[in-house]
Order: structure tokens, then sequence, then C-alpha cells
């Protein structure tokens, strides 16, 4: 009880501030320095293999169910793009990593009522799929300094579980997109197809890539900031990075598998 008399109530200086979450086990913030070098050393072969520069391709962190100390530990090891599937989890561990330098993206579907909360730790949103959240974002977006980054999602796969829009209808998409004043098109957003056959894997990361090179084709000036690719996980970044992919988002490669 302070100021108890007679005891020396020592208060413990916090060397962190309250925000920032428990110091993580130094061994397992070890492995993810160690896993963050051994992916980046992944992407490089990748790239020299496919003939592209190193520093062609982004790593995004896909931190979804990691807890903020681990995503600490792997920002704190150089990584600099964090992906988020859940608004949920972007707005809990937003404040733990606050006092880091890195970029914050929505990976996961985004829907409209949660769109304030995303907005106030989102740097990116990578799954816009259609013209009606582009909209309810660009209205979100009006007061920010500069325009709220997006991607347009597109479902290359043909999966039925998969999010994003028809590649047929992407182009028309992205024009619109692109058009609206609160937003800034950076490129596109697939999760391949989920497959052991790569050369199928890579044909649907392919319609990515012809998806974007059509829409910088066109023309339009509004568009020709669309050149990302974000494609390639953990299991398949290879064969992204071989059709294309300029950033890969990275779960298990960095974290181990998820619980
Ligand atoms: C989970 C997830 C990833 C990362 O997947 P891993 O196989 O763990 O690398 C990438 N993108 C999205 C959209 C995800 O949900």
């Amino acid at each position: 009880m302070a100021g108890t008399a007679g005891a020396a109530v020592v208060r413990h200086t916090r060397r962190v501030p309250p925000s920032l979450p428990q110091p993580l086990d130094p061994i397992r913030a070890g492995a993810i320095g160690d896993a963050l070098k051994a992916s980046l050393d992944r992407i490089q072969r990748a790239c020299d293999k496919a003939g592209r520069p190193h520093g062609a391709v982004q790593l995004l962190l896909a931190t979804k169910t990691q807890p903020a100390a681990a995503i600490r530990a792997a920002i704190q090891a150089g990584g600099t793009l964090i992906g988020e599937n859940r608004v949920q989890e972007l707005v809990a561990k937003g404040p733990e990593l606050a006092d880091l330098p890195h970029q914050a993206h929505m990976i996961g579907p985004l829907q409209s009522n949660k769109i304030p909360a995303a907005l106030r730790w989102a740097d990116c949103i990578q799954t816009v799929a259609g013209l009606a959240l582009a909209a309810k974002l660009s209205h979100r977006s009006a007061e920010r300094p500069t325009p709220l980054e997006v991607m347009v999602q597109v479902n290359t796969s043909g999966e039925a579980t998969k999010s994003g829009v028809e590649p047929g209808q992407a182009p028309d998409l992205a024009a619109q997109v692109a058009a609206l004043p609160g937003l800034r098109l950076v490129g596109f957003m697939t999760i391949g197809l989920n497959s052991a056959d790569a050369t199928a894997v890579g044909l649907s990361f392919a319609r990515l890539r012809e998806v974007r090179d059509a829409v910088l084709a066109a023309g339009d000036p509004a568009t020709a900031g669309a050149t990302h690719l974000s494609m390639g996980m953990s299991g398949d970044l290879e064969i992204a990075i071989a059709e294309g992919a300029t950033m890969v988002r990275l779960g298990t490669a960095i974290f181990g598998p998820r619980g």
C-alpha cells in the first residue's frame, strides 16, 4: 500500500510505456529475426532465378493471430510492412506498434461499418473488390493529408471461397476506384490458387499481372501508379515472383504455424 508507514515503497521504473506489450522471449524473438532473414534470402534467390533485380519485391508480414510482441520482433529485425486480416486485430495491436516505423495494410475483407476504425491504423487497403466500398473509403479519407492507398483485389483462381473482383471486371473497377478523390490506386492483390499444381498456381498469378498490364496500357493518368502486384505467400512466393509479384505476404514463413 503506498504511503504505509515505515516500509520503503520501491516503485519499479518501467522502461517501457504501458502501451507496449510484454517483451518477447529472446529465443522466440531471435527465431523470428532468423526467419525474416531466411525469407529475404528466399526472395532474393527467386528474383535471381526470375532475372529480376534485388529490391523488386517487398516483404509484407502477414500478422494475423500473432501477438504484438512477435510483430515488434519482426519489425525490429527489419520488417517494414505488416498486413492484418481483421480490423479488430489491426486496432488492438496498433497502439502497441505505434512507436515503430512501419506501414500497416489491410489484407482481409473490410466491412463498411469497420471503415472508420480501419482508417485509424491502416496505410493501405489491399482488399477493395467493389465500387461501393471504395466510394465509402474515399469519402472517409477526405480529411487525410494524402489520399488513402488502395489495391484492387482480384479473384484470379475462380475459387468460390476467394474474395475479389473477376479478372474481366477488374480494369473497369480499377479505373473507377482510381478516379475517386480520396484514394490512390497503387496496384492489385490476389490470393493464388490453392493447389499443388505449380503451373496452375502460376496461371492464377499471371492473370493478375495481365490485369495490371492492361490497366497500365490503357494510359489513364489516374491509374499510372497502379504498379504493385501483391501476390505470393509462404508456400508459393517463388511462383509469384516468377510471375511478377512486387510484394509477397508471409505469415508462417516468419512466425511459424498458426495455432
Ligand atoms: C494468412 C495470409 C497470408 C500469409 O499466409 P502464409 O501461408 O502464412 O504465409 C497472406 N495473405 C493473406 C490474405 C492471408 O490471409
